[in-house]
């Protein structure tokens, strides 16, 4: 079973993404992570993507690409994987389909994480991520067990910029702009389900869990 999660900023994707991949024992595989460990790694694709982001400049869909080609022909992938952060734009799902076909393989489920805007502020605005290790935490829904301190390694949390909510609500303009052709894209194909995600992440998962049994 091969799935995309798409879905505003805020809608629990790389929650939902981590949680499925537990439960289904598939793959995740977040693009943002796999830049950073092709990065950290020094590979061939790593090196000429830090080349860009050296630069300040975005890492060509090609070497997104290329990276996603080489991690789904390990063995940890063939019973599937679930995608979390790619595609988000019609481009890039086309590569993707394109890549899927040379191995004769398709995306099975398109799932979007239907947020609505109060939540996703509501969830962004509260965002506490650590210094260090990237950890998220939440102020009211998942405040750490010390005041601003990270859980998992002790480093400082702090709030991003980005998060408040005029910001937000700008962000999910620009995300509605990309995502549209996106979301008709792949509802086209018919592969498309949508889940209400303005609940908690874990009657969120058992949705995701119950129809992909179908
Ligand atoms: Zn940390």
């Amino acid at each position: 079973m091969r799935v995309i999660l798409l879905g505003p900023p805020g809608a629990g994707k790389g929650t939902q993404s981590k949680k499925l991949a537990k439960r289904t024992g598939q793959l995740h595989i977040s693009t943002g992570d796999l830049l950073r460990e092709n990065v950290s790694l020094g590979s061939e694709l790593g090196q000429q993507a830090k080349g860009y982001m050296d630069k300040g400049a975005l890492v060509p869909d090609e070497l997104v690409i290329k990276m996603i080609a080489e991690r789904i022909a390990q063995d940890d992938a063939k019973s599937g994987f679930i995608l979390d952060g790619f595609p988000r734009t019609i481009k890039q799902a086309e590569s993707l389909d394109k890549l899927l076909q040379e191995h004769s393989l398709k995306i099975n489920y398109v799932i979007y994480l239907d947020t609505s805007e109060g939540i996703i502020i509501q969830r962004l605005s509260g965002r506490l991520v650590c210094s260090q290790c990237q950890g998220n935490f939440h102020a009211k829904n998942m405040p750490p067990k010390q005041e601003m301190i990270c859980d998992y390694c002790g480093g400082s949390l702090y709030q991003r910029s980005d998060d408040n909510p005029q910001t937000i609500s700008k962000r999910l303009d620009v995300y509605k702009d990309d995502s549209s052709p996106l979301i008709r894209y792949y509802d086209a194909q018919g592969i498309l389900k949508r889940i209400d995600a303005d609940r908690d992440a874990e009657p969120v998962l058992e949705e995701i869990v119950l129809l992909l049994k179908k």
